[in-house]
């Protein structure tokens, strides 16, 4: 077993700058738990290929590292321009057509045919992540006549973001399916949803796997002002959040970014739903080998907040150096973990509001395992599980101490490894023998020695293979 320093879970982008070998085993020599295949990009045999490299380098490595792929989703694209960059300066006429046109002449291509349906005479227009600004001043057969209200450089393929406005396109398109059919077929399960607007979108993927026999992890991209405001009943139906920054600060407000962030990180933590930060954590990375005070900061911040994983987008797809920018995640991670775990108003309010949502026994369960960590010696926390929802539930209470988790489930493993201070372990030995093998492989491995204290958690059903029902809590003090 290798415990890292730093219990919050780091997820990165693989892409052109980190597919090679040597790249992959230095991420995950840093500390890389869960790796991002973004589908947007690439095509499925390339995908194949990098699929099959990251298991082969965690299994020579011994490390469990998660495989997530994320679904390009309804993503509003510009075509192809033709000189790139278009210089778009602010005061000029553009025009953007649904034709299928390369881009010239401030004539702009867009890859959704219905683009006319959905904006309105005045509604502003979004390229480039938000950088360039139009709008709408008039619709003429179909084409979107606008003003350049703020001006920059179009290049192919960016991204066209339209707040505000209906999108006549299903958040789980055609090509989203297709990938998930690849996926299954590589033994991924764990799927990111994008653009996603309500509890629907993700029924309807958890349907399409559950009609081909499979079981499916579905981490909601939270990236859409509909979305933020269905995150009740998203939450619910999702096993896992992103907020993705990106497309979010497009979407809504900038300014509201941070504050849908604290929101929907509380909102996560109290139902133990593991939710990621991602997007520009550490963006001047990409270029230079030090991050700014300010990103740093953000990495900080998000793990105060409550976050169970931060995320590398393109600092380790296309960035010069991607080994060194885990690292430093890693570092800002550790530092910050050992000073919140001291301030105990986030755990005090977490248990207060737990006691008022109907708590379950599981739910008193993990209060009162994180009421002992502070008060005991703890070495390790040792759940056996086969859901993965005791480990969760101890979790979201930011324990200082690692939970180990037991499964015989490879797929629950995998699924927890972006769960904060989890550290999943895949058991061999039946689970009716769970005590005894559990502290056999502790000790073997130079874990626990005499006079160590230990808190496993179990089920009347645990034995059994069925989720849930975990209602026992003992103290071992090794002999
Ligand atoms: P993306 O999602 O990188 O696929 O756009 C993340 C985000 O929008 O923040
Ligand atoms: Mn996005």
């Amino acid at each position: 077993m290798h415990l890292p320093d730093h219990k919050t879970k780091i997820v990165c982008t693989i892409g052109p700058a980190s597919s090679s070998e040597d790249v992959l085993r230095g991420l995950i020599l840093e500390g890389m738990n869960v790796a991002r295949l973004n589908f947007s990009h690439g095509d499925l045999d390339a995908h194949r290929v990098i699929i099959r490299r990251i298991r082969k380098i965690a299994n020579e490595l011994n490390r469990v590292v998660a495989i997530m792929a994320d679904l390009p989703g309804p993503k509003i694209r510009v075509g192809v321009i033709e000189d790139e960059p278009m210089m778009l300066t602010t005061g000029l006429h553009v025009v953007l057509t649904p034709k299928d046109v390369v881009g010239k002449d401030l004539i702009i291509p867009v890859q959704y045919k219905q683009i006319a349906e959905s904006v309105t005479l005045g509604s502003p227009i979004y390229l480039n992540d938000g950088f360039i600004q139009l709008d709408c001043k008039d619709i003429i057969d179909g084409d979107i006549h606008c003003d350049v209200v703020v001006g920059g450089p179009l290049f192919s393929k960016k991204g066209l973001n339209l707040p505000g406005s209906k999108i006549l396109i299903n958040p789980i398109t055609g090509r989203d399916l297709e990938i998930i059919d690849f996926g299954l077929q590589e033994g991924i399960s764990i799927f990111c949803l994008s653009f996603i607007e309500s509890k629907d979108d993700i029924l309807l993927v958890r349907n399409y796997a559950a009609s081909k026999g499979k079981e499916v992890f579905i981490v909601s991209k939270i990236e859409r002002e509909e979305a933020v405001k269905n995150i009740d009943s998203i939450m619910k139906e999702s096993d896992a959040i992103m907020i993705a920054r990106g497309d979010l600060g497009v979407e809504i407000p900038i300014q509201k970014v941070p504050i849908v962030q604290k929101d929907i990180i509380h909102k996560a933590n109290l139902m133990s739903t593991p939710v990621i930060t991602a997007t520009q954590m550490l963006e001047s990375m990409t270029e230079h080998i030090r991050p700014t005070r300010a990103e740093a900061t953000d990495v900080a911040n998000a793990i105060i907040d409550g976050t169970d994983a931060v995320m590398l987008s393109a600092e380790t797809a296309v960035g010069k150096f991607p080994v060194e920018t885990v690292r430093m995640m890693a570092m800002i991670a550790h530092s910050t973990e050992k000073w919140r775990y001291h301030t105990t108003i986030g755990l005090e309010m977490m248990k207060k509001a737990i006691q008022r949502m109907h708590p379950t026994v599981e739910d008193m369960i993990s209060i009162q395992v994180n009421d002992a960590l502070r008060n005991l010696p703890v070495k390790y926390v040792i759940t056996p599980t086969v859901s993965g929802k005791t480990p969760r539930h101890i979790s979201r209470f930011r324990p200082g101490v690692w939970i180990l988790a037991f499964s015989r489930y490879p797929l629950t493993c995998e699924q927890l490894a972006m769960q904060y201070a989890v550290y999943p372990v895949l058991a061999r030995q039946k689970v009716e023998d769970w005590e005894e093998s559990v502290m056999d492989a502790l000790t073997k491995s130079d874990m626990i020695g005499a006079g160590d204290m230990l808190i496993l958690t179990q089920g009347q059903s645990t034995g059994y293979g069925k989720p849930g029902g975990t209602n026992l809590l003992k103290f071992i003090e090794v002999k």
